[in-house]
């Protein structure tokens, strides 16, 4: 079980500096520790050099969020750097679109790899270079065997592999054959290059892995030139090194591969190819976080399927839809350290990372009103005909920036859900004799209400109390417990407002979990860390396997309900709003201009997240 150091971050205060998760001292974490240690010992020479190495072939999701943020954090703490290197060695699946959004997505969180912009396909030369070297050193061979005989013949856990009847080939004829692979004299899979290590080794990888492959397919970057391409364990230990990385941070499925990346650097070490101190490789768990799925192959489906509308719909958890939806760098910064590093697998309930949006744009958001689901209120003893001015605060805990004039006239627009004819019990908004008080400006006692044909309430009618108004003495000498917001029906403007909830319906979709399907308030779900546990909890089984995700389709999870567009009212000042601002509609939540549809004079609002959990909304009065 891990207990994250995330326990122990204290809360900024709302309002706190801008730059939450950076202003209060991190907590440490196994990695700050080891990194912290290597300096001391001076192991690098004082160098702290990490990488984020995205595969191009999709678009960065929030589970990179939490990477980028570890390894480019690493980096800035200890003045050193961090590279971006496209893990491109798939030549078929990758794609210059991705790279320039993955390049936009890490520059949008607030991080710079400087001039260290690479590609392991920057390597390729001196990756052949280096094979033709372990073929020399009798270290490495041509296998002629079909993928499904190397499969066969690699053996269990508990039975070790068969060597090929390729592995004691002579040095001089897997030369030749190696470097005919490379002119293109043989087709896709006539052969591969494998490192000769281990067969019996109890470590799966370490059983003569294979490092080339044929591949007849042109690369994106690298064009015709090759048709033999580097697999990932021999490719990325090797651009490391060539990068002179110190610390390389992976997940937790990589564990077991450590062996053969020390393996292959400690060779080329050893034969005066790398430079000494070598890298070394750290793994930490990856993000698993309800209500979503974060693997590409199920948001590229979602997207082909057109469940959202592309990949930046704002209910996407890729990281351009996180910035059209509204959510903040620094709500990730603050996410990333609340829920810290731990060495084992883990669940992070989706309002961890709502919380920490919610705190963010508390702190920055100006506030504004929106009606959402209007009713008329007419204030029957109000002067038609006159408008007065009221003045709200843009943001209650930081006077400097100011407030605005909120017209006020006879005829407003207040919330349905602001008035029931018949209140239960508790309910402090009008009702016919009930006293609320319109925020920023009187209190108004409820005389009654006209409904149509259907029974549905047209106009709620009231009258004010003129010595009321707020900001003048004696203005709160009468108490009220109801504080409704409302807008100046004449001067009103409507806006377009989607209202975004979870992309699922469930936290585990499609999972149908190895101790039973989660029912509704069953026990038998993971331990999820929540806002008030504040950290990640180990799924139990075993460490590196989240639970099983299999049986139901994660498809037929999908929240119906998680986009929802209506028109609103808004008050004058959100047509001042620029693209991408985000405000808080008051008693409502956090929205913001959408980057593509919102335009002056055309406001169209994107709901980034309630102002408190909705579950909680719910319960509450
Ligand atoms: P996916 O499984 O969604 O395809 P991936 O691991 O293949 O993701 P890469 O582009 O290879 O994606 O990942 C780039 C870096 O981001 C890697 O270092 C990887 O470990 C890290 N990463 C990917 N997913 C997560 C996650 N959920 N949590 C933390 N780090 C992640
Ligand atoms: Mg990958």
């Amino acid at each position: 079980m891990s207990t994250s150091p995330a326990t122990v971050t204290p809360r900024p205060a709302p309002g706190a500096a801008h730059d939450s998760a950076t202003a209060s001292a991190p907590a440490s974490n196994f990695l700050r520790v080891i990194v912290a240690d290597d300096r001391r010992t001076n192991k690098y020479g004082g160098r702290v050099v990490t990488r984020f190495p995205p595969e191009p072939n999709g678009y960065l999701h929030y589970g990179h969020a939490k990477s980028i943020c570890l390894n480019f954090g690493l980096a800035a703490e200890n003045n050193g750097v961090c590279h971006l290197r496209y893990d491109d060695t798939n030549p078929t699946k990758e794609d210059v679109e991705y790279e320039e959004s993955i390049a936009d997505s890490v520059r949008w969180l607030g991080f710079d790899w400087g001039p260290h912009r690479y590609h392991a396909s920057d390597y390729y030369d001196r990756l052949y270079d280096f094979a033709e070297w372990f073929i020399g050193q009798g270290l490495a061979y041509v296998d002629s065997q079909s993928a499904a005989e190397v499969r066969a013949s690699r053996g269990t856990l508990t039975q070790a592999g068969a060597a090929s009847p390729y592995r004691e080939r002579p040095v001089a004829e897997n030369l030749d054959l190696f470097r005919r692979m490379r002119t293109g004299e043989f087709p896709d899979g006539a052969h591969v290059l494998r490192l000769k290590i281990d067969m019996a080794s109890p470590n799966l990888n370490m059983r003569d892995p294979a490092i080339y492959r044929i591949r007849h397919a042109p690369h994106h970057r690298t064009g015709d030139k090759w048709c033999i391409y580097p697999l990932y364990d021999y490719t990325h230990c090797i651009s490391d090194a060539l990068e002179r990385i110190t610390h390389s941070i992976c997940t937790l499925e990589f564990q077991d591969h450590r062996p053969l990346y020390d393996w292959v650097l400690e060779k080329l070490a050893d034969g005066g190819l790398l430079l000494r101190p070598l890298p070394q490789q750290f793994e930490f768990a990856r993000l698993n976080l309800t209500y979503v799925v974060l693997s590409k192959r199920r948001l590229i489906e979602l997207v082909t399927r057109g469940d959202v509308d592309g990949w930046d719909d704002p209910r996407m958890p890729t990281l351009v839809g996180a910035r059209r939806r509204g959510f903040t760098p620094e709500g990730f910064k603050l996410f990333a350290e609340r829920i810290g590093v731990s060495k084992s697998d883990s669940w992070i309930d989706m309002s961890v990372l709502e919380d920490c949006m919610r705190e963010d744009l508390n702190a920055r958001a100006e506030r504004r009103i929106a009606v959402l689901d209007p009713v008329r209120l007419v204030i029957d003893n109000y002067p038609e005909g006159r408008t007065e001015e009221c003045y709200a605060p843009n943001h209650p805990q930081r006077p400097e920036l100011g407030r605005r004039a909120l017209p006020f006239s006879r005829e407003l627009w207040i919330e349905r859900e602001d008035f029931m004819e018949q209140p239960p019990k508790g309910y402090f908004r009008l009702s016919p004799g009930a006293e609320a008080r319109l925020r920023y400006a009187y209190i108004v006692r409820c005389v009654g209400c006209v409904k149509d044909a259907a029974g549905n309430v047209t106009t709620v009618h009231c009258t004010y109390d003129p010595d009321t108004r707020s900001g003048t003495a004696g203005a709160d000498a009468r108490k009220v417990k109801g504080n409704l917001h409302w807008l100046s029906a004449g001067h009103a403007q409507q806006a377009e407002v989607r209202l975004y909830d979870r992309l699922f319906a469930v936290p585990f979709p499609g999972a149908r979990l190895p101790w039973g399907v989660p029912a509704e308030g069953a026990a038998a779900v993971p331990e999820v860390a929540t806002p008030e546990a504040g950290h990640a909890v180990a799924v139990a089984g075993d460490e590196d396997e989240a639970p099983e995700i299999v049986e139901r389709n994660y498809l037929d999870d999908l929240n119906p309900d998680s986009k929802r567009v209506i028109t609103a009212w808004v008050e004058p000042a959100v047509l001042a709003a620029a693209t991408g601002e985000s405000v808080q509609f008051e008693r409502h939540g956090y929205f913001v201009a959408d980057l593509k549809d919102h335009a002056p004079g055309r406001p169209v609002f994107n709901r980034t997240v309630t102002l408190r959990d909705s579950r909680e909304r719910r319960a509450g009065p």
